[in-house]
């Protein structure tokens, strides 16, 4: 039996081994100056209080440095992305040699697009899933159209089946086995924005390479989320960004895997720019081209360190709580309360459409309403109003993402206290 007491949850939170992390962050607080529930990490995640020091540190030595500050301080700005590569390698399952931050997710997404949509007379389509995020979706069109081709034919959707939420795993695998020969890429997303659905990846990434596709994963949702293996699964490539779970500030600087069979290709087609070239040769400012033979030989430009800098604070924050393993230990139980509170205090008017396996799942859950009383979108804005921040998404899902670093089983205990009183 499930026990549905405050007490229960303060002592699921005293129990915690991650619970002193939620120190380390700024937590907004209501009009009544109490911390909000915030549930929205999966959006915008919450600010390390570390974050000052870090951005700090990098105005002062630009204060007293100018220009020297791209070599002298002790975290230069020339190779400030490097002390973001193992941090970040670990938390993706990467080798180093196969990751860099830069440039921004959907910009990423195109880079990657240059180098590994290479479509033939035969094999030119795209496989993406249905409801895909939009901006993942326009990339998609507009490579298709750059190529000639017309993505009403040559995007290939995989769809839940009429009347589920869910896309059904043998649905996908007989999709790639009927129409493999014709795909060049398959660009589908470690977690669903919308359902929360995480995919196999190994057995996707086997099955687009057993057909000849590229094999590419876009995973905004997904890092700093669930564990990823992402050399181990032989996945070709895959980008990220950094202001979701982890928690770099808004707009900041992306992720992008490359793997390492195809990062030491230097002759691999790409969109070329003075900062992925060879580092030794960089300042000769010569005319030709010699990639860096990592994923870093991607980069376009000198980056914005400001942004690395939060990138940097955040990361430590991550490696300090022992990276993912112990993170996901926590989440599977703070969202599997969650899940079983709002079953037993409002499941006859909440549904739950995010897959009740934790192997399916990372925090988000996706909530649907049932009741005649209440849209979904009222009952959100009245959520929001009684201190609980959360996200609506169109058409009809309240998306809540209890995120291990700093929500505990209180805050997930008040959530369906609030809930409860709303319906
Ligand atoms: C958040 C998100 C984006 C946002 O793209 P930006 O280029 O960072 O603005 C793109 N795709 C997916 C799947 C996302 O969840």
């Amino acid at each position: 039996m499930l026990n549905l007491s405050l007490e229960h949850a303060l002592s699921l939170d005293s129990a915690d081994p991650l619970r002193g992390f939620r120190d380390q962050f700024h937590i907004p607080k209501t009009a009544a100056g109490k911390d909000e529930i915030y549930f929205c990490g999966n959006s915008l995640g919450l600010q390390p209080k570390r974050t000052a020091d870090y951005v700090g540190e990098l105005l002062t030595d630009w204060q007293n440095l100018g220009v020297r500050g791209h070599f002298e301080p002790k975290h230069a700005w020339l190779p400030y992305h490097e002390f973001l590569t193992d941090p970040m390698a670990k938390l993706v399952g990467a080798q180093n040699n196969e990751v860099v931050t830069m440039n921004s997710l959907t910009a990423n997404l195109h880079l990657m697009m240059v180098s590994f949509y290479r479509p033939t007379a035969t094999r030119y389509k795209i496989l993406i899933e249905d409801h895909a995020f939009p901006s993942d979706t326009y990339a998609v069109a507009s490579q298709l159209k750059l190529h000639g081709h017309d993505p009403r034919e040559a995007m290939l959707t995989i769809k839940p089946r009429e009347g589920e939420e869910l896309i059904r795993a043998e649905d996908l695998y007989a999709l790639i086995e009927r129409e493999g020969e014709s795909i060049a890429l398959i660009l589908l997303p470690g977690v669903q924005y919308y359902t929360g659905q995480v995919m196999d990846f190994a057995e996707i990434t086997r099955l687009g390479h057993s057909k000849g596709c590229m094999v590419g994963f876009d995973l905004a949702h997904a890092v700093g989320n669930i564990e990823l293996k992402l050399h181990d699964w032989d996945v070709d490539f895959a980008c990220w960004c950094t202001y979701k779970y982890l928690n770099s500030g808004p707009g900041s600087v992306a992720g992008c895997f490359v793997h390492e069979r195809h990062a030491t290709n230097r002759d691999l087609p790409r969109f070329a720019g003075w900062w992925g070239h060879d580092k030794s040769t960089r300042f000769q400012m010569g005319p030709d081209f010699q990639a860096i033979p990592t994923a870093e030989g991607w980069q376009l430009s000198n980056p914005p360190v400001l942004s690395l800098a939060a990138i940097r604070a955040s990361l430590d924050v991550f490696t300090e709580a022992g990276g993912m393993r112990p993170l996901r230990e926590k989440a599977e139980k703070l969202t599997g309360y969650l899940e079983a509170l709002l079953k037993a205090e409002c499941g006859s008017h909440i549904a739950i459409i995010t897959p009740e396996s934790p192997a399916e799942r990372g925090c988000q859950l996706s909530l649907t309403v049932a009741s005649d009383q209440m849209s979904g979108k009222v009952l959100h804005e009245k959520m929001e109003a009684a201190g609980i921040t959360c996200d609506w998404r169109e058409p009809n899902v309240i998306r809540v993402a209890p995120t291990p670093l700093y929500n505990s089983y209180a805050d997930a205990w008040h959530f369906v206290d609030i809930l409860k009183g709303l319906l």
